[in-house]
């Protein structure tokens, strides 16, 4: 349009995003993308991507909604206290001292895992120094790494080790700017649970390196065989950040509630500490209502748990099955949380599979890379959250794709 008169002659420019957010990439939800445009091509899509139980056959114990609904009714709709409401963090105190965690120096609400993420690698990596974290990895780690400045250093798991970390690797890669180390367990995108031996060795090469530990527990609870065991409870003396919340095991991802218990030598950690909840006051507070769901989820009864173990091990058995037995593909067992992240041999790219896959049977996974995998591998991260049926149907559809363009 000409103009008017009067008006000046603008030039109107593209606004650019921030160079450094050319490293955040979130593959699950990117892929997501490409599903909405099959979907309006009036295709129903097979899920197989995204780990929020709710959009399944789980659902949110109904003693946890009626305290979130009684909170809102009993007014508790304002901001909330910066660290989170009393009666919570009481009862996530209760919760390190069951997961044997014992010198616990702070613990805090936040909006989801992700959030706790966020302000805790925040307060403590500066740009151009690094965290570890394993490869494949859930990949909110880089992104928040990117987004702050630092650089991307990753340790690998082990696939013949039924992806175990490989600790020799952290070794090698750990550098002057390495501040923390990333452990995942139960893992995501593997399934994997680690055991003592495993943390153990972990916690040695920590304490020679000064690192403080990310121990992302959020799934300790969706074990299938065996307790989890605590990086905290293992590790007493190390500084270690534990993050839990109610998005996973108790079913309620909306809510965005999430939790952090920082614990051991407590004049180490005093000055990390006072920056984070620097940082959460500064964000004024977490989700209120929703956190009144904190103490009945933990200290309540767990009766919804055994019914949704026996799904998902169940659904995890019959995922192993039908990889195990498809030609091109193999998986080490889940053995925890509700992933698997079969290797795929074949010589194209698991993003052009996944993609395929997508477009022509309608069955959504994610691709190995948007995880990391070791150079030369590929795979597909498999979430077997959907019932039985849809499983084999999707399962069908995947080796019935991979006969007709990969023989
Ligand atoms: N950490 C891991 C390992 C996850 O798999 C997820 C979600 O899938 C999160 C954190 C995010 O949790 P939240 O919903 O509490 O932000």
């Amino acid at each position: 349009m000409a103009p008017t008169s009067g008006s000046p002659a603008t030039q109107i420019r593209e606004i650019l995003a921030a160079a450094r957010l050319e490293h955040v990439r979130y593959a699950i939800r990117d892929i997501a993308v490409l599903a909405e445009e099959v979907v309006r091509q009036g295709h129903e899509i097979l899920p197989l991507n995204i780990g929020d139980p709710c959009q399944f056959d789980f659902e949110t114990p109904p003693a946890l909604i009626e305290a979130v609904a009684r909170a809102m009714r009993d007014g508790h709709n304002g901001y909330a206290p910066s660290l989170g409401v009393p009666e919570a963090l009481e009862a996530i105190r209760g919760e390190a001292h069951r997961k044997g965690i014992r010198d616990v120096q702070s613990v805090f609400v936040t909006q989801g895992v992700s959030e706790a993420v966020e302000l805790s690698m925040a307060a403590l990596v500066n740009p151009g120094e690094n965290a570890l974290t394993p490869s494949p990895e859930y990949p909110l780690y880089w992104a928040v790494l990117a987004k702050l400045g630092a650089e991307l250093n990753t340790y690998s798991l082990d696939e013949s080790l039924g992806w175990e970390p490989d600790v020799d690797d952290m070794v090698r890669r750990i550098t002057p700017g390495t501040r923390a180390l990333v452990v995942i367990n139960p893992n995501n995108p593997t399934g994997a649970v680690y055991s003592r031996r495993k943390l153990e060795a972990i916690a040695e090469l920590v304490r020679e390196h000064n690192l403080v530990v990310f121990a992302d527990e959020i799934y300790d609870k969706l074990t299938f065989e065996g307790e989890h065991l605590s990086f905290a409870a293992v590790a007493p003396d190390v500084p270690v950040i534990t993050f839990g919340g109610l998005s996973k095991a108790y079913l309620a991802p909306g809510w965005r509630v999430g939790w952090v218990i920082a614990s051991g030598d407590g004049a180490a950690l005093k000055p990390y500490l006072e920056g984070i909840h620097k940082l959460l006051r500064a964000r004024l507070s977490a989700n209120h209502p929703e956190q009144y769901a904190i103490r009945p989820a933990l200290e309540g009864p767990q009766d919804h748990l055994p019914g949704v173990l026996r799904k998902l091990k169940a659904r995890g058995d019959l995922t192993v099955e039908f990889a195990n037995s498809t030609p091109r593909l193999g998986c080490a067992p889940p053995r925890g949380a509700f992933y698997a992240f079969p290797r795929l041999e074949i010589s194209s790219g698991d993003e052009e599979f996944v993609q395929g896959l997508l477009r022509e049977k309608h069955v959504l996974l994610v691709h190995g890379s948007g995880f990391g995998q070791a150079p030369g591998t590929r795979h597909f991260r498999i979430v077997f959250l959907p019932d039985e049926p849809t499983l084999r149907r999707a399962y069908q559809a995947i080796a019935e794709y991979l006969k007709e363009h990969y023989t």
